[in-house]
C-alpha cells in the first residue's frame, strides 16, 4: 500500500515513511492510493474480534510495510483495558470502546475512557507506540513540538511519556487553561516531557511553533516533528472504532447504521468516511458543529468559507472551535474523483484566505453519494441536551458529545440505528456541566485530587529565540 498526496504532485510513500512526517512536499495530505476493501467474509469474522485484534485486522490493510508480528504486538500493548478504564464505573472496559444504549436504536459509543478522558487518546496512544517502534528501527530520535489549548497537548504527552527516542515540547497559554487541564499536563514528571507556559494567548504559542517549523535548518538539526490532526497514523487508528461500534450496535452485517460525530478538524469523521469507503455498511454520517459552523455550511450549501481566527467564536465546546478544518481536504479529494488539480485550485483560494463553492459543479451532484448530513448546535442546545439526557437516562455527557447527540437526533433517518460518538468525558468541562445541571460531574478515581500534585513547567515570553535556545539545550 502506497500513499499519495491530495494535491497530486508528490512521490508516493509507504505507511512508515509518512508516519513521522506532516504535510506532503506539495502541501497536500497523504491518503492511500486506493482504499482497501473489506469483504463480507471478513466482516463476518471481524464481528467476533476483541478491540486489539480488530485494530490489527483493520490496520494491517494500511500499515503494509510493518511486519505482521510487530504490528500485532504494537496494537496489543496499546488497546488494553488498563489504559482505557477511566470512564463510568459501570462501563465494560474490556470492550475498550463500550456501547451504551440510551433506548432501542440510540447509542453512545464511549471513546473517552483513555488517560486524558477524550477520544484523542484512542489514536494518540497508538501513535506513541508506533513512533517508538519506527524510531528504534531507524536508530533515530524525534522532538515533538506543539501548541495546545488543552486536549491535544495532554493526549500527546500521555502517549509519549517515557517513550525512548522521543521528547515533547508542548507550548500552552500561561494561565488560560482550566485548573484541571493544567494539572493534567504539568503534573507529568517524565524527563522527556517539557511543558512551556507562554505569556500570551494560544495563537501566540501557535505562531512560535510555526516560526520554528519554518526554520528548516533548525528543524532538521533538532529533528523536530509534530503530532497534529492531519497525521495519517491518527486518522487510520480512528477507523477501527467505527467497525467496533457497528458490530456492537447491530446483529448482522446486513444492517446499516448512522454515526453522529462532533466535528472540528474533520479528523474523526474523516475516519468514518474511510470506513464507509472500505465497505462498512454506514448509511449516514452526521456531522455536528458548534457555533463555528464552517463545515455545516459546506454540507448544506456547497460553500466552504473558513472564517479566520479573528472570526472564530470561543464556545463551551472549545475543541470544535476551529477556523479551518485541516483534514477536510482529504474528503474533498475523494469528492472530486481523486484528482489533485481541483484540490490545488480550491486550496489556492483557501490558503489566501478565500473560499470555494461547489454548488454549480458536478461535485455538488456527487455529494449525496457520500451519505453525509450535517447540523449545528449552540450553547443553548448544548445545555438543553445535557439536561435532557441527565433527566431521561441518568447519563451525563460532555459539551462536545451533546452537540453530536443534538444534531444526530435531528438529522437521523428513521429506522437507522444511531451511534453517537462520545468525544470527551464531562469531567473535562466542569463549568458548563454545573451551568446545565447545577452539579459537578463525577471524576474518574485516578484523577481525583490531581490539582494538588506537584507541577513542573517552564514559563516563557512569546519569544522564538528563547524557545529555540530551550529546545537546543534540552534536545542536544
Ligand atoms: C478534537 C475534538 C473534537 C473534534 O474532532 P476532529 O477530529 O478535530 O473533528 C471533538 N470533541 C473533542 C472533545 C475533541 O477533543
Amino acid at each position: 500500500m502506497k500513499y499519495i498526496s491530495t494535491r497530486g504532485n508528490a512521490p508516493a510513500k509507504t505507511f512508515t515513511e509518512i508516519l513521522l512526517g506532516g504535510l506532503a512536499p506539495d502541501g497536500g495530505l497523504y491518503l492511500p492510493e486506493a482504499y482497501p476493501q473489506v469483504t463480507r467474509a471478513e466482516l463476518d469474522a471481524w464481528r467476533e474480534l476483541s478491540y486489539a485484534d480488530l485494530a490489527f485486522a483493520v490496520l494491517s490493510k494500511f500499515a503494509t510495510d510493518i511486519p505482521a508480528a510487530d504490528l500485532k504486538a504494537i496494537v496489543g500493548k496499546t488497546y488494553t483495558a488498563e489504559v482505557y478504564s477511566n470512564g463510568r464505573p459501570d462501563s465494560d472496559f474490556t470492550q475498550i470502546t463500550p456501547l451504551r444504549t440510551l433506548e432501542p436504536g440510540v447509542h453512545i459509543l464511549e471513546l473517552s475512557n483513555g488517560p486524558t478522558l477524550a477520544f484523542k487518546d484512542m489514536a494518540m496512544q497508538l501513535l506513541g507506540n508506533l513512533f517508538e517502534y519506527a524510531l528504534a528501527k531507524q536508530h533515530e530520535e524525534l522532538n515533538i513540538l506543539g501548541a495546545t489549548s488543552g486536549d491535544t497537548g495532554s493526549a500527546a504527552e500521555y502517549a509519549m511519556r517515557g517513550k525512548r527516542g522521543i521528547r515533547v515540547f508542548m507550548l500552552s497559554p500561561h494561565g488560560k487553561m482550566s485548573a484541571f487541564q493544567r494539572a493534567q499536563m504539568y503534573s507529568l514528571q517524565d524527563p522527556n516531557i517539557h511543558n512551556i507556559a507562554i505569556n500570551g494567548m494560544f495563537d501566540d504559542a501557535q505562531d512560535m511553533v510555526k516560526a520554528v517549523s519554518n526554520d528548516h535548518a533548525f528543524k532538521a538539526r533538532h529533528k523536530i516533528g509534530t503530532v497534529n490532526s492531519i497525521n495519517w497514523g491518527r486518522v487510520s487508528a480512528q477507523i477501527v472504532y467505527y467497525f467496533k461500534g457497528y458490530f456492537a450496535a447491530t446483529l448482522s452485517n446486513d444492517e446499516q447504521v448512522a454515526f453522529s460525530v462532533p466535528s472540528g478538524n474533520f479528523g474523526n469523521i474523516c475516519a468514518g468516511h474511510i470506513a464507509r469507503m472500505m465497505g462498512l455498511p454506514i448509511g449516514q454520517l452526521i456531522l455536528a458543529t458548534n457555533e463555528n459552523d464552517v463545515l455545516d455550511e459546506f454540507f448544506s450549501t456547497g460553500l466552504y468559507r473558513p472564517r479566520g481566527t479573528d472570526h472564530t467564536y470561543e464556545t463551551s465546546s472549545p475543541s470544535m472551535d476551529i477556523s479551518k478544518a485541516s483534514n477536510f481536504e482529504r474528503f474533498v479529494f475523494d469528492l472530486v474523483g481523486r484528482d489533485g488539480a481541483p484540490v490545488r485550485e480550491f486550496w489556492d483560494k483557501v490558503d489566501k484566505g478565500g473560499s470555494f463553492d461547489i454548488r454549480h459543479t458536478p461535485y455538488w451532484d456527487a455529494l449525496p453519494t457520500f451519505h453525509f448530513s450535517s447540523g449545528k448546535s449552540t450553547h443553548y442546545d448544548r445545555l438543553k441536551t445535557i439536561r435532557g439526557l441527565w433527566e431521561e437516562y441518568g447519563v451525563m455527557v460532555d459539551t462536545h458529545t451533546a452537540d453530536g447527540i443534538k444534531v444526530g437526533m435531528e438529522q437521523r433517518r428513521p429506522n437507522l440505528p444511531l451511534i453517537c460518538l462520545e468525544t470527551a468525558l464531562p469531567a473535562k468541562f466542569e463549568e458548563t456541566i454545573i451551568e446545565a445541571l447545577g452539579r459537578k460531574p463525577e471524576r474518574p478515581a485516578a484523577l481525583e485530587g490531581i490539582e494538588d500534585l506537584p507541577q513542573r513547567c517552564v514559563v516563557m515570553d512569546a519569544d522564538v529565540v528563547k524557545l529555540k535556545a530551550f529546545i537546543a539545550a534540552n534536545a542536544p
